[in-house]
């Protein structure tokens, strides 16, 4: 037990591992197996499922921010923590030849219970375990923010934005992915980041894009959010954002829309103007956005050199999506949902695979530049 222990707490040392208080886990490879606790509270829903390399677990529990643990374990390669209607959705992925024994339940402390999962090691616990996290470097972090979704479907024309924002994201996470890169993804299917039992709409808008502008921060290299643009008359084209000022009508009308509408997204708006304001007598702040404006340029340029479109420029604008960002981040408008021509396009599966490929490029282009690591603090 007691090595057990020395093992798990010098594992979470190695990796800096914060996982929520109420899951934990520790390894008994003399036995040959994982063993992963989740205590809740009395009443928390569960439902487990087991299949094949993956153990799927939803929760009735509010998660602040979808999050990767690689434990480093045997068994288990990583678990990935995503909000979903229902709560919590959390997933582990087996090693090869791992296998998953029946979830069980277990009396827990005063007011709670604990849900156990045994993972058995490949072969009984003879194979080697994972290679230690640390020989391997750390690969960039990169947050695709997949604007709107659940009861926000933000622009609607020939094509509903938060469908298309999804689906290029999905896109850009595979390329990036096979690049080596870690993508974090704001949201992975139709739903917002708000708990379930928030039912005012504009109160659910602002938790919303709090929390996903709060995914810009912790061990994260940069920040894309994807949006569909509208316009009352015809207009098409892409237009790239950073966080700043505006002074063109047209830019600040994009921002209150796309900050929620109305008097939400006027009081977002103020909001994240006034970080814009704060950000020009702070120095690192300064680099920050110039940095952003840069990964807006390169992202413009990949967009434009795939689509043939018209390029709308790189401007800076109060998005609150970008407010909390110490990381450079970028707001991109792939075109217009209700354009008759783009529109149709952004329907297209083909045309949606050059708009990620674009976000990719700009993406990688900045990543591989050496000067990006000399802007890290
Ligand atoms: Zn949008």
């Amino acid at each position: 037990m007691m090595r057990g222990l020395f093992f798990l707490s010098l594992l979470l040392a190695v990796l800096g591992w914060a996982s929520p208080d109420w899951l934990r886990w520790g390894a008994h490879p003399d036995e040959g197996f994982t063993r992963f606790v989740f205590e809740l509270p009395l009443g928390t829903s569960y439902d487990t499922k087991v299949g094949g390399a993956v153990v799927r677990v939803s929760l009735g529990l509010e998660t602040s921010e979808p999050a990767t643990l690689r434990p480093g374990d045997a068994a288990v390669e990583r678990v990935e923590l995503t909000p979903a209607p229902e709560g919590t959705l959390v997933r582990f992925y087996l090693q090869p030849g791992a296998s998953a024994k029946k979830p069980f339940v277990l009396e827990g402390p005063e007011g709670r219970f604990r849900l156990v999962i045994d993972v058995l090691h490949p072969e009984g616990g003879k194979a080697a375990a994972a290679p230690p996290p640390k020989s391997k470097p750390k690969a960039p972090v990169v947050v695709v923010d997949p604007g709107h979704g659940g009861p926000d479907p933000g622009a609607v024309g020939y094509v509903k934005e938060k469908a298309i924002t999804l689906d290029i994201a999905l896109r850009v996470k595979k390329i990036l992915e096979s690049k080596g890169i870690e993508v974090v993804l704001t949201r992975d299917g139709d739903y917002d980041l708000a708990p379930s039992y928030v039912k005012d709409f504009d109160e659910r808008k602002r938790i919303d894009l709090d929390k996903r502008a709060k995914m810009t921060n912790g061990d994260r290299n940069l920040f894309v959010s994807v949006h569909v643009n509208s316009a009352e008359r015809p207009a098409r084209g892409i237009e790239v954002y950073y966080l700043g000022k505006t002074l063109d009508p047209r830019t600040l009308a994009l921002a209150v829309a796309e900050n929620g509408g109305g008097e939400l997204g006027q009081r977002l708006t103020q909001k994240a103007e006034s970080t814009a304001e704060a950000a020009l007598a702070d120095l690192i702040a300064q680099g920050n956005l110039q940095f952003s404006a840069r990964l807006a340029n390169e992202i413009l340029e990949q967009l434009i050199a795939r689509t043939g479109t018209i390029n709308r420029g790189v401007h800076s604008a109060p998005f609150y999506v970008l407010r909390y960002a110490r990381i450079p981040a970028v707001l991109v408008e792939v075109g217009f949902a209700n354009h008759p021509t783009e529109g149709r396009l952004l329907a297209r599966p083909d045309y949606r695979q050059r708009l990620a490929e674009g976000i990719a490029a700009g993406i990688l282009k900045i990543l591989g530049n050496g000067s990006y690591a000399a802007s890290q603090r």
